[in-house]
C-alpha cells in the first residue's frame, strides 16, 4: 500500500514538532492531534506515515491518535451557521451550497510521556 505523500509530509512536521516540544526524560507514548475536516486527511493512513517517519528517532514505538473535526458549514443564503460530519449538506432554507468556514485545524494537543523509561541514546 502506498501512502499519500501528503499524509507522509504532515506527519515529517508533525514529527519534528513533537520532538521540539519533547521533555528532556522519559519516552514519548501517545501524541494526539485535532485536524479539520478540511484537511482531507485519512487518520488510518497518517497513522500509519506516523510509524514510517519516527523509525530510528525518538519518537519510534509511539502512537499516533487522530481526531477529526467536523465541517464548520456557513449558508450565504440566511446566514446559518453549524457543523456537519460531511460537506455536501443543504441549508434548511434551502441553499444547497454552504461555505466551510473553518477547518483547517492541525493542532497538537496531546503529548503522553512514559518517565519511567528513559529514551534511547
Ligand atoms: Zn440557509
Amino acid at each position: 500500500m502506498i501512502e499519500s505523500v501528503h499524509e507522509f509530509s504532515i506527519a515529517e512536521a508533525l514529527a519534528v514538532q513533537v520532538q521540539s516540544h519533547a521533555p528532556a526524560k522519559g519516552r514519548i507514548k501517545l501524541v494526539e492531534i485535532l485536524v479539520g475536516a478540511l484537511r482531507g486527511l485519512e487518520p488510518e493512513s497518517l497513522t500509519m506515515c506516523w510509524q514510517a517517519v519516527t523509525i530510528d528517532t525518538p519518537l519510534e514505538g509511539s502512537s499516533l491518535q487522530v481526531e477529526l473535526l467536523p465541517w464548520s458549514l456557513e449558508c450565504g443564503n440566511c446566514g446559518r451557521k453549524w457543523t456537519s460530519p460531511v460537506p455536501f449538506v443543504a441549508c434548511a432554507c434551502g441553499n444547497d451550497s454552504p461555505v466551510p468556514t473553518a477547518g483547517d485545524e492541525l493542532d497538537l494537543i496531546a503529548i503522553t510521556v512514559d518517565e519511567e523509561e528513559e529514551p534511547e541514546p
